[in-house]
């Protein structure tokens, strides 16, 4: 009826025609939607809590942002998972929702290069104390807790250098005396370590890596396993206001179908190149978690259900930087580039980085591992490898 009395103008806002009713798919849809309606007036609510109103305001979710939550928090063990619009957010997200100024964090040596910046800049000008310590510390970790310790970051294995660390020991420290331990599990995708079950209290990923799986999007995660981690970070995800795109999210709920089948094929050939360049003469370490040199290898066989495609490769002392990069320029499949876990092998050099127990030099170079087959892999690095000694 008041379709009758309304212009055709108002009527490309308000229609009444609509699509049949009743279409199922197997695909989760793409909601848009910043405002959220609500049945009365009286019903209005302003609050992040799914718990009490699922649904107020599109910041806080949609059924798409939600559905990718409690995907990750099903996957994870997780008691709720928030998104973030990267990794680098939900890294920072965590640090404002449990550190205030006078607080201390430990945090180890290799971790993610920009959570390391934030840590010297945001937390430093914050007035929070960060202190770095050795990844393959362990227990020995008691030692550098103060009474104002409130949280231990971990990053297992390490970024670049590959540490693996030994969290049950740092939990252990951590549960004596009240502190939170997070940890960037990007690495194993939130699976190849099942970090609660280890006894981290929140992880963070950042979904652009094997969640999304194609290079494709950005997107992070933070999940919680109890309620009142929940609410801390909760009310600071809503403060800071992490806003995510649907389409990214639904980007990433298809990239979780096919995660099993990528991570064990991506797995598996990492860890055929990882040892074919073990045995080159050029090449000095090979830091990747399975392979027995590489630093906390035993822990890592004690504590995962396997490796992704990401590690990295230190060069014999006698080449030189200029070698090293026109190495990297040779090599045509590998492509050079920033980030991991997608579908295309990449290789970026990380010269004079800096760790407090081992120094790499200008000899490093990281590798990611994508669908190619190994066999064209290889031949591209012997290729590329052929040209150091020329
Ligand atoms: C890539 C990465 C991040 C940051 O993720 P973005 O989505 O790029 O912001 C954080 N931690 C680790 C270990 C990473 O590799």
């Amino acid at each position: 009826m008041a379709s009758e009395v309304l212009t055709w103008q108002s009527k490309l806002v308000q229609p009444e025609s609509r699509a049949p009713a009743g279409f199922r798919s197997l695909v989760t849809p793409v909601y848009r939607g910043s405002t959220t309606l609500f049945e009365s007036a009286a019903a209005t609510r302003d609050t992040w809590k799914q718990d009490t109103t699922p649904y107020s305001y599109g910041l806080y979710g949609t059924p798409t942002s939600l559905e990718l939550a409690a995907r990750i928090a099903e996957l994870e063990g997780g008691h709720h998972t928030f998104l973030t619009p990267g990794g680098q957010a939900a890294i920072s997200l965590v640090n404002f929702a449990l550190l205030k100024p006078g607080d201390h964090v430990l945090t180890p040596d290799a971790i993610y290069g920009p959570h390391r910046q934030f840590g010297d800049g945001m937390l430093h000008k914050f007035g929070v104390e960060v202190e770095y310590y050795d990844p393959l510390i362990g227990t020995g970790i008691e030692h550098l807790v103060r009474s104002n310790t409130k949280l231990i970051w971990c990053e297992s294995p390490g970024s670049v250098t590959m540490e693996v660390q030994d969290l049950p020991a740092i939990v252990k420290v951590a549960n004596s005396q009240g502190i939170t331990v997070a940890i960037d599990n990007t690495y194993s995708a939130g699976v190849l370590l099942d970090a609660f079950a280890h006894g981290a209290h929140v992880t963070i990923q950042a979904l652009t890596k094997y969640i999304g799986g194609h290079s494709d999007l950005l997107l992070g995660s933070v999940t919680v396993k109890d309620a009142e981690r929940y609410e801390l970070l909760g009310e600071a995800h809503q403060a800071l206001g992490m806003a995510v795109s649907p389409d990214d999210c639904s980007l990433a709920l298809r990239g979780m179908q096919t995660l099993a089948v990528r991570l064990e094929k991506l797995g598996a050939s990492c860890l055929q190149v990882a040892k074919w360049l073990e045995a080159r003469p050029e090449i000095s370490q090979v830091l990747h978690p399975a392979i027995p040199s590489s630093p906390g290898h035993s822990i890592w066989a004690r504590d995962f259900k396997g490796s992704a495609s990401v590690f990295s490769i230190v060069f014999d002392e006698r080449f030189t930087k200029e070698q090293i990069l026109r190495f990297i320029d040779t090599l045509s499949i590998f492509k050079i580039g920033y980030s991991w876990g997608g579908v295309t092998s990449l290789a970026v050099p990380y010269f004079d980085i800096r760790r407090a127990h081992r120094d790499y030099g200008h000899r490093l170079v990281r590798l990611n591992i994508g669908l190619e087959s190994v066999d064209d892999l290889l031949g591209d690095l012997a290729a590329a490898l052929s040209t150091l000694d020329g």
